[in-house]
């Protein structure tokens, strides 16, 4: 490991910084593993967001894109609490990272799953009050032309892979530079309230989330 803490941030993309409509995210949580809310707040970016996920590709801000319709309901004030979150999205490598990092919720604490449900798409839902929202990616705005090359690459021959794994990544970010950075995120990601019963997740290992037990306990004691 080198203790060199710059990095030239290779990883990130010029686009996503000029993009007019990124949304940031403002979070609370809790002060200590079983510690009370903290006072401050503190902003989460897309470059946050890609440390965690590994790269910038277009489920990433797809993915940032409908949370920010999902919490923006769920939080008028405008402070996401990553105390009190569970969601569902569908099984991508991509889209569950970004709901798990913004929401706090996660498999082993029985607070994130998975549906098979094709698409861009969160359910969103408030523990303490039951609300819930549910926000869907624009019918046919992702072009099915780049969906076609990503499940058609596993049957194609090791020597074809290496120009269409290139191609996709191109359609992509040409995809993202073109029709999504330029428009704000309520132009593609309506969000709505639905009823919405939680069903427990079927993971044995589950355990307590430790951190946000005491969030509620008031100060003093010092
Ligand atoms: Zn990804």
């Amino acid at each position: 490991m080198k203790d060199n803490h710059e990095d030239a941030l290779w990883y990130w993309s010029k686009e996503a910084e000029n993009a007019p409509y990124m949304p940031t995210f403002q979070v609370r949580d809790t002060e200590s593993s079983h510690g009370r809310y903290a006072a401050q707040t503190k902003f989460i970016r897309g470059i946050d967001l890609v440390r965690f996920h590994g790269h910038a590709c277009d489920g990433l801000f797809r993915g940032m894109y409908a949370m920010s319709q999902a919490l923006g309901v769920l939080f008028p004030d405008g402070i996401i609490d990553r105390t009190n979150l569970r969601f569902l999205s569908r099984n991508s490598s991509c889209l569950g990272d970004v709901g798990a990092y913004l929401t706090g919720g996660r498999v082993r604490f029985g607070t994130q799953d998975v549906r098979n449900r094709p698409g861009v798409w969160y359910i969103v839902q408030n523990m303490s009050t039951g609300q819930t929202v549910e926000v869907v990616e624009g019918e046919g705005f992702f072009p099915k032309g780049i969906m076609d090359l990503e499940s058609r690459i596993s049957t194609l021959t090791e020597s074809e892979k290496i120009q269409a794994v290139s191609q996709l990544k191109q359609m992509q970010d040409d995809w993202l530079r073109m029709h999504l950075f330029p428009y704000r995120p309520d132009d593609h990601y309506p969000v709505r309230e639905i009823p919405f019963t939680w069903e427990a997740v079927p993971y044995e290992n589950k355990g307590t989330r430790t951190d946000i037990l005491y969030k509620n306990v008031p100060m003093g004691g010092e």
